[in-house]
């Protein structure tokens, strides 16, 4: 029996090899029809034998190209054409807006394979690629994906490259970024005033120098980084004076997966993460100690080979475990421009690895680890971005601009949420320009006009992503509450906008709704109807401002200013500085001194009481100190961390006390019971406390869901903690798991909430 059908199959199905695979499978099937890129997805017409579409329709569902990621695919009955033959049709030239841009792929095994193959014509070819693999987001300067307008339209394809690309068999048919020795760019080093032309002379001259412990800057897909070998201190140790960053850890990039095995403790999920198309850097236990890598942190960020130009390097004899950090100064956005770079560099790279292929974009290297529920992604870039993460309600264009700390952006546009790369604290000037760039880039690449916009922000008056938002001739704004965000982010990426929840959010910092200093807060709603606050942390005072989360001892003067007591600290076992004196005198005069309920300052003052009383060098550093210090313990007593809900007039006003807790804290040091023991009751405290808020208002609240998110929830250990007292609970936990549960994921919950504003 004959049978008809037209298929329209959306999601990221476009420069992925998708028209050659259905092509093929529809050959393979004897059907005949056609396939083509449309507005939205791929259009594919079929027509032969029922079980002949029958198998089709399974074929195109089971084995789509593995860079491909299908959202949808509708199947509707057509009329007969009476087509004799399958073929790939022309695309109409106009490419809708929320055509998905694929992010940057990992090298293919296929193009590995060649790579390898002295008698392939790219044999050690640093820039080969096909339809499975290779750069999209970091070279597409605009829509459509097409060849001239990406960062390779200076490159002509010569003969056999023109053939493979218009070959509907080939792997590389359509393969924007195709390109070989003859036609397309190359790699060269340039070290002193010496200029290394060739690809593998340039690679093997790299390899030669990072075996001899010097630094060299290497461009890669989204930007420099900086390499050295892991294995040798004295190098590690120059890349961080040069560079200015005295202890956060720097992540590594391993010849292989064996070699990460012998680096860290890496489970099933954990590998199935590092080999995933995203290549992010994946957090592990530390098997070793890389002096220099990761100073007083028990974990190793490691991430595998993802272009062909790292697989030659390492083929090339390069150290097998690299030091592979963003190529920037402090805090800055990471260089991808040659000239920046050159400029930014000079005096930290002892060498130059250049590829002519220019950068469309900065795109860093994503940051995650395999959390109790899934994956956590803790810098969201690389692989994942622009992917949409969520649908949302709402036919208006929508550009949510994000927090001033670890920003993204999200342009809502036909109701599909894209969140940007990661682009960094708009501290910097650097970062406010990346930032305003990245805008435009988004605006300009979904044909979006600022004056279409509602542009959100956060509520915050001073930041400066709230001052800029305001000068982008938008045609509306909204302020959305930092911890709301937080909570709808993580309900956008579930889909479930409409559930009532009570939402959790603790982190360092956030503008609150009384203009004080929020971070331990608790809500109940849903972001359709909105978020009401019904409990916090009791209020403690922030002294000094900003300074307060750079001095944990500052930070602690504010809370244990609470105690009815205050204990002497300058003494030991907790020989607090003279900063603690000096903080609370600050206290006394009220100079400088704001309400706050910051959970993150919290753990700050109980890292001071158990030895972390000098200032941090990054953002959370003592936090995630006393994380691997209770890492050191087994389990242990919860101190007490009482949750009293409010009654009477107070009815909405729960109450988080930490005063009992770092009373215990405090008597049990003096005691001399083990700091990892303290360390790991302390956080048994907020985890009991999570559950004991959860349940109480859950069930006076009538919610199925709590949601975790904010900074804090990145640790680890907490989740662990949380996840074992929940494991039989009625009451289910929420994260994120597409973005991150940390600032960077704000954007998204603005753009959620914004979604459900009234229409103006
Ligand atoms: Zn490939
Ligand atoms: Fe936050």
């Amino acid at each position: 029996m004959a049978n008809a059908c037209s298929v329209r199959v959306r999601g990221v199905v476009q420069g992925v090899g998708f028209r050659p695979f259905v092509y093929r499978i529809a050959r393979e099937n004897s059907l005949a029809g056609w396939v083509l890129n449309a507005g939205d997805g791929v259009e594919i017409h079929v027509e032969g034998s029922e079980g002949s579409v029958d198998l089709f329709l399974r074929e195109l569902f089971a084995d789509a190209p593995a860079a491909s990621s299908i959202t949808a695919i509708d199947v509707a009955p057509a009329e007969h054409t009476g087509a004799q033959d399958f073929s790939i049709r022309a695309s109409p030239s106009v490419a809708s807006p929320t055509t998905r841009i694929s992010p940057d792929l990992p090298v293919c095994p296929r193009c590995l394979a060649e790579l390898a193959d002295p008698g392939d014509p790219r044999f050690g070819y640093p820039y080969i690629n096909c339809t499975d693999c290779g750069p999209r987001y970091s070279i597409i300067e605009k829509l459509p994906y097409d060849r001239a307008n990406t960062t390779m339209a200076a490159w002509p394809m010569d003969e056999r490259c023109a053939e493979e690309y218009a070959d509907a068999t080939s792997r590389r048919f359509h393969a924007q970024p195709i390109a070989c020795p003859t036609c397309g760019p190359h790699y060269l080093l340039e070290t002193g005033g010496e200029v290394v032309r060739g690809d593998a002379r340039a690679i093997e001259r790299a390899a030669a120098l990072l075996r001899d412990g010097e630094i060299v800057a290497i461009k890669g897909l989204g930007g420099y980084h900086l390499a050295c070998d892991a294995r040798r201190g004295s190098a590690v140790q120059a890349l961080r004076e040069r560079k200015f960053r005295k202890e956060k850890p720097f992540a590594l990039m391993v010849r292989s997966l064996e070699v990460a095995r012998e680096l860290a403790d890496l489970s099933p999920n954990a590998e199935l993460l590092l080999t995933s198309q995203a290549r992010p850097i994946v957090l592990a236990r530390a098997r070793v100690t890389l002096p220099g890598v990761a100073p007083d942190n028990g974990e190793l960020g490691l991430m595998l080979p993802y272009t062909p130009l790292h697989h030659m390097l390492f083929s090339a004899g390069a150290p097998e475990a690299l030091v592979m950090t963003s190529a920037n100064r402090s805090s800055e956005p990471i260089a991808y421009e040659d000239d920046d770079a050159r400029e930014h560099l000079t005096g930290i790279a002892d060498a130059f690895l250049v590829g002519e292929r220019p950068i469309a974009r900065r795109v860093e290297d994503s940051v995650a680890r395999v959390g109790l529920w899934g994956p956590v992604i803790l810098r969201r870039s690389r692989g994942y971005a622009p992917g949409a993460v969520a649908a949302l309600p709402t036919s208006r264009p929508l550009l949510a601009v994000g927090a001033d700390l670890k920003n993204a952006i999200t342009l809502v546009v036909d109701g599909q949420a894209f969140v940007s790369q990661h682009i960094g604290d708009l501290e910097s000037w650097d970062a406010l320009r990346a930032w305003q760039e990245t805008i435009r880039d988004l605006l300009s690449m979904y044909q979006v006009r600022a004056d279409e916009l509602l542009v959100v922000h956060d509520a915050h008056p001073e930041y400066r992503s709230t001052a800029h938002a305001n000068e982008l001739g938008a045609r509306a704004h909204l302020a959305v509450q930092h911890h709301r965000a937080h909570i709808a982010s993580v309900l956008a990426e579930h889909a479930l906008l409409e559930e009532r929840v009570v939402g959790v959010s603790f982190d360092g910092t956030g503008y609150g709704d009384d203009a004080t200093i929020w971070g331990g807060e608790v809500f109940v709603g849903s972001v359709a109807g909105g978020f009401e606050r019904v409990a916090h942390l009791r209020q403690a005072d922030l002294v000094g401002g900003d300074a307060a989360a750079r001095h944990p001892v500052q930070a602690a003067a504010g809370f244990l200013r609470q105690l009815h007591v205050l204990p002497a600290l300058t003494s030991p076992p907790f020989d607090f500085p003279r900063r603690f004196g000096q903080a609370l005198r600050l206290h006394e005069s009220r100079t400088r001194t704001f309400r706050t309920t910051s959970v993150g300052r919290l753990f700050d003052t109980a890292a001071a009481l158990l030895g972390f009383t000098r200032p941090i060098t990054f953002e959370g550093q003592a936090a995630i100190w006393l994380e691997q210090l209770a890492r050191e313990s087994g389990p242990v007593a919860a101190y007490p961390f009482p949750f009293v809900d409010g009654e009477g007039e107070r009815q909405g006003e729960g109450e988080l006390d930490f005063r009992p807790l770092l009373v215990h804290v405090i008597e049990d040091r003096r005691r001399g019971r083990p700091v990892s023991e303290i360390a790991r009751g302390f956080h048994s405290a907020i985890a009991a406390a999570v559950r004991d808020v959860a349940q109480h208002l859950c069930e006076s609240r009538d919610a199925r869901w709590v949601v975790l998110s904010g900074g804090v929830f990145q640790n680890a250990l907490l989740l662990e903690e949380i996840a074992a007292l929940f494991e039989h609970a009625s009451v289910r936990v929420l994260t994120n798991h597409a973005v991150p549960p940390n600032d960077g994921g704000i954007s998204l919950g603005q753009a959620a909430l914004a979604a459900f504003a009234p229409a103006d």
